[in-house]
């Protein structure tokens, strides 16, 4: 996906206009040929000249066709962005930052949380692991996250006894 479909010589909309038109001239003038008839009966100056410009429509017509082929193909790679825009954008609709991350809200559905680092650097909704004490971690970035209810955990009592 990318720039290089959009700079592809067939793959551009002024290629096929120019194998059109170098088509559309050549048979205008084999019309033009045709409607005056040969000169000369004997010469195969005529025909030649018919044939030729018949050769280079058709070769023409074969160019307009891969060109209209790249940009059909070109089409499908820009729906296809286009999807996938629409899909982050709405999900970036439907996102919220609530420590000790974003979460996806969909109606009174909630799921998260993701990891806020990810989110904001990548647009990436990655899950955040653990929970435990409120204390989340991303397996993506290593960063860790605390929510709103994290304490430290109780320091065990070493109970010694003589
Ligand atoms: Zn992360």
């Amino acid at each position: 996906m990318g720039d290089t479909t959009i700079i592809n010589a067939k793959g551009n909309v002024s290629f096929a206009k120019d194998q059109a038109r170098i088509a559309s001239n050549e048979i205008r003038e084999i019309v033009a040929l045709l409607k005056a008839g040969p000169h000369d009966p004997n010469s195969k100056e005529w025909s030649n000249a018919i044939l030729e410009k018949l050769g280079n429509a058709q070769q023409a017509l074969l160019e307009l066709q891969g060109g209209l082929f790249d940009l059909q193909d070109e089409k499908r790679t820009l729906k296809d962005t286009i999807a996938a825009l629409e899909e982050k954008l709405r999900i970036k609709e439907n996102v919220e930052y609530i420590k000790p991350g974003y979460w996806t809200v969909d109606g009174d559905k909630k799921d998260g949380p993701f990891c806020q680092r990810c989110y904001d650097a990548d647009g990436k909704l990655i899950r955040l692991q653990g929970g435990k004490f409120d204390r989340w971690r991303c397996e993506q970035c290593n960063k860790t996250f605390y929510g709103p209810n994290y304490s430290h955990p109780k320091p065990r009592t070493l109970e010694v006894k003589w």
